[in-house]
């Protein structure tokens, strides 16, 4: 049976340090469908939906095993819907753990078809963070070297 993983976050933006996850996840699983939670109706993003859904189809372009989809619901109603049995999720630091401890627990529960898998990042995009990002940006920064591809 092909091993599926959801990846699923807010991706705004999505990063050198996602990318990474993505690429190791690929060790693991035969399928990563990347998955960007949106919410239609209360679309307080900064980068827009449809800007990133191309950027991050551009990047991983030659693997056609990695797809990039949105969806608005439950991560564990979406992952049953596409066979997915795993989620990939990223580590950095221990207020990461402490959220995505809970939040494991909690999607087990509704699916108990499901196992979150985390990665540790790789030390040297440990500090790269979407929020810290949109703020460079807002003001003027340059972010390019934090991106996988060219805003
Ligand atoms: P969410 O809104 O669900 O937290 P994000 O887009 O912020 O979504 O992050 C998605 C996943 O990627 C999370 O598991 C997060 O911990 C992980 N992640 C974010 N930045 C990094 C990084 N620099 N290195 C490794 N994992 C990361």
């Amino acid at each position: 049976m092909k091993r599926i993983a959801l990846f699923p976050g807010s991706f705004d933006p999505f990063t050198k340090g996602h990318e990474d996850i993505v690429l190791r996840g690929l060790r693991l699983f035969d399928e990563i469908i990347i998955a960007i939670g949106y919410n239609s109706s209360k679309n307080k993003r900064y980068f827009p939906i449809e800007v990133m859904i191309n950027h991050i189809s551009t990047t991983f372009a030659g693997y056609p095993n990695i797809k990039v989809q949105t969806y608005d619901e439950l991560t564990a109603e979406y992952a049953r819907k596409f066979n997915a049995h795993f989620l990939l999720r990223g580590l950095r630091n221990t207020t990461d753990f402490e959220y995505e401890n809970s939040i494991s627990q909690l999607n087990r529960n509704l699916n108990p078809d499901l196992e979150t898998v985390f990665l540790i990042t790789s030390p040297e995009l440990a500090a790269i963070s979407s929020s810290i990002i949109r703020e460079v940006h807002r003001y003027g920064g340059d972010v390019s070297s934090f991106l996988p591809f060219k805003l």
